[in-house]
């Protein structure tokens, strides 16, 4: 069960995590799915609230599943877990295959499987992480009110555009999210001209030039779509 940490330690990690760059939301989410990954024992999984989770959600989503295969010691685990989706999935398909004719003419049509076989639940290290962002994004509007926590934010290059969304969305004042946003635009502003610059010091006349911070400009663009890609940091 999760146990509340004061909000000041949750303001310190924030803080702490705005240093390093990058939407810190990416970051915290990451550490926050890692860490669920990491805990995934054997006798974890014989937990029944761990068990009913997983095979609501059929087991990892493809990101997960790919990490938690690289947890040291994951392999028991693995088919403990998937032992169960797999017996899931032969009841949740059983049909009449006696007759072939008759195959798709009773119900379940395809379509009815096939949406009978859509996991129930969010995979549960991506349900860890929604929580988290969620938890810091509400850190984050108390705290955009201190001028030194928006310059650190503008310095990371903002948020990127899925946890500005959530932030957006989740409870909080107005004057509160109208400060994150106006910290964003700058940062997306501060973004383009170095794409710009970046654009600029790839034409032929100007090649000469040495590049500044502007040389991974364009993969700080990506990021600030869809969010940070931890794995390239790693
Ligand atoms: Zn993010
Ligand atoms: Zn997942």
């Amino acid at each position: 069960m999760f146990k509340p940490k004061l909000s000041h330690t949750l303001q310190a990690e924030l803080r702490e995590t705005l240093e390093q760059g990058g939407c810190p939301l990416c970051r915290l989410t990451a550490r926050a799915e890692e860490s669920f990954l990491d805990s995934l024992t054997y006798e974890r999984i014989l937990d029944l609230g761990t068990r009913a989770e997983l095979k609501r959600s059929r087991g990892m989503c493809l990101r997960h599943a790919r990490a938690w295969r690289e947890v040291h010691g994951s392999a028991l685990g693995i088919a403990l877990v998937y032992e169960v989706t797999i017996k899931d999935l032969l009841h949740d398909t059983e049909l009449e295959l006696e007759s072939p004719l008759k195959f798709w003419e009773t119900r379940p049509t395809p379509v009815q499987l096939a949406e009978g076989l859509e996991p129930l639940a969010l995979c549960p290290a991506c349900q860890r992480g929604a929580d988290t962002a969620a938890r810091f994004a509400n850190v984050l509007l108390q705290d955009i009110q201190k001028e030194s926590v928006r310059t650190a934010l503008e310095q990371a290059g903002g948020l990127c555009l899925p946890h500005l969304r959530l932030a957006l969305t989740i409870r909080g004042s107005v004057e509160a999210k109208r400060l994150l946003l106006e910290v964003e635009r700058r940062a997306w502003a501060a973004l383009r001209i170095e794409l710009q610059e970046f654009i600029r010091k790839n034409d032929y006349r100007f090649r000469d030039e040495p590049q500044g911070s502007e040389r991974d400009s364009w993969l700080r663009a990506l990021d600030a779509l869809v969010g940070l890609n931890l794995d390239r940091d790693a």
